[in-house]
């Protein structure tokens, strides 16, 4: 039965007990006075009713307390749902939030992959921490210690959408406490972290900072730098800031080792790719090792400059992929050309070329460059199945009739490859 079935039934038999009593307690007086001969009887009747409300009022009252402690039981159930729904709403935020942040984070590791030079991306990590935390007034600084005197360093700074110059090339002193604790660190406000000597921070930055969120860049337990944020405004991160901070410093960390890995293997790298000569910079070393020895061996060194001609006009026509053939098959020919030991050759940049010849005189190395010019003159190269074909021209120069250190050496004989050019290409012209 329903508590309101119960309630109602409760009622009616209240109503109908008092519908009897009082009737019965007018007749106990009326008897008492008129009929004393009925007055035990009617006594008896309303004692009995009496006795019969006196219960109906202790069930209701028991009814009255069970009803109490239902409703307090329910009561706390509702609590109970309303904390749960807060809690699950809390997890669905949160849920929300890190469903942003992992997209937040594939985007930034998608620009990262796509780098490969320490300075790509550098400049990258930064506009990415840039465009998820920064404003007009943040400013994101990536710092990198020096590879070989181990120096901290800025790689790349930001204010806004513009690059920034800072007074502290080396850190301050929150950039100090990272390097010493290896730690993320946040300062929600720099007038109250008792940490820091707040007017030293004035003294060694006049920009105003009032907060920071700063974290280690580590590779393994190598430290490679620092990734710090600061704000003129005080608490404007949170500790859930530094915590994302902090993943975005381990997935730039690992690209900036990356980085510098691809930069070590370039540098170690002497042979170019697309041609298999040397590179320019394993030139200019072995330039200046033989210039070193010439002073002891007073023989004569001669260097050519070539470059292929109207080569515009050739990947125009044909496109880049043919005109990268036609640079292998350039290169093949000279190294073919200038294969004795000790020689030189060089894919000077793009569709330069370029031949140190340590022990050769100008005139024999004049002769040399004709015979070069010649035969990758009278070389075809079939593309879908058209003959097509290229000159070059030549520069030469001699050491030390020409030039008495590098930099004129290398100029002299540009100059008369651009004499070469301008006297109609396919031609040798010295110095
Ligand atoms: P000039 O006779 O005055 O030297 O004319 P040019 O067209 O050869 O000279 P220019 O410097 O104007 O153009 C050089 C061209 O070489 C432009 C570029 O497309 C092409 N080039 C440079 N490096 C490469 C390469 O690695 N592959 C290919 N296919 N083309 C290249
Ligand atoms: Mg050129
Ligand atoms: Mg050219």
């Amino acid at each position: 039965m329903t508590e309101k079935r119960k309630k109602q039934l409760f009622d009616s038999a209240f109503s109908l007990s008092l519908a009897i009593f009082l009737p019965l307690a007018s007749a106990f007086f009326l008897a008492a006075f008129i009929y004393p001969a009925l007055f035990h009887l009617i006594s008896i009747g309303l004692g009995t009713v009496l006795a019969y409300l006196l219960v109906l009022n202790h069930r209701q009252n028991q009814e009255d307390s069970l009803l109490q402690l239902r409703l307090q039981s329910v009561d706390e159930q509702a609590n109970l749902i309303e904390d749960e729904i807060i809690k699950q709403e809390a997890a669905l935020d949160s849920l929300s939030e890190k469903i942003i942040n992992f997209s937040e984070l594939k985007g930034l590791t998608e620009h990262l992959s796509m780098c490969l030079t320490l300075e790509d991306t550098s400049r990258t990590l930064s506009e990415e921490v840039n465009k998820l935390f920064g404003d007009k007034d943040t400013t994101i600084i990536l710092y990198l210690f020096h590879s070989k005197t181990g120096e901290l360093g800025i790689s790349s700074s930001q204010k806004g959408q513009m690059r920034v110059n800072l007074k502290t090339k080396k850190g301050d002193i929150f950039d100090q406490w990272i390097v010493k604790a290896m730690q993320p660190l946040l300062v929600e406000d720099t007038h109250r972290d008792y940490r820091f000597d707040f007017d030293k921070i004035k003294k060694d930055e006049p920009r105003p900072i009032r907060s920071v969120i700063s974290v280690p860049l580590k590779a393994g337990h190598k430290a490679l730098g620092i990734l710090r944020i600061d704000s003129p405004r005080e608490k404007r991160f949170v500790t859930e800031d530094l915590r994302f901070l902090t993943t975005i410093a381990d997935l730039g960390a690992l690209a900036i080792e990356n980085a510098q890995l691809y930069e070590r293997i370039e540098q170690l790298a002497i042979k170019d790719a697309l041609t298999g000569l040397y590179l320019k910079r394993y030139l200019m070393e072995r330039l200046q090792e033989e210039i070193s020895r010439q002073g002891r061996r007073k023989t004569e060194m001669s260097f050519l400059m070539i470059d292929l001609d109207y080569f515009k006009q050739y990947n125009d026509k044909y496109g880049h992929v043919a005109g990268d053939i036609v640079l292998r098959a350039v290169g093949f020919i000279l190294a073919e050309n200038f294969r004795e030991p000790g020689n030189v050759v060089c894919r000077y940049g793009g569709e330069e070329f370029a031949v140190l010849l340590p022990d050769c005189p100008r005139e024999k190395a004049l002769e040399m460059a004709e015979a070069a010019r010649q035969r990758i003159g009278e070389q075809t190269v079939i593309l879908r199945r058209m003959k097509t074909s290229i000159t070059v021209s030549i520069g030469v120069a001699a050491y030390p009739k020409d030039a008495d250190n590098k930099q004129e050496f290398i100029h002299k004989a540009d100059q008369a490859l651009y004499r070469a050019k301008q006297e109609g290409r396919n031609k040798v012209c010295a110095a």
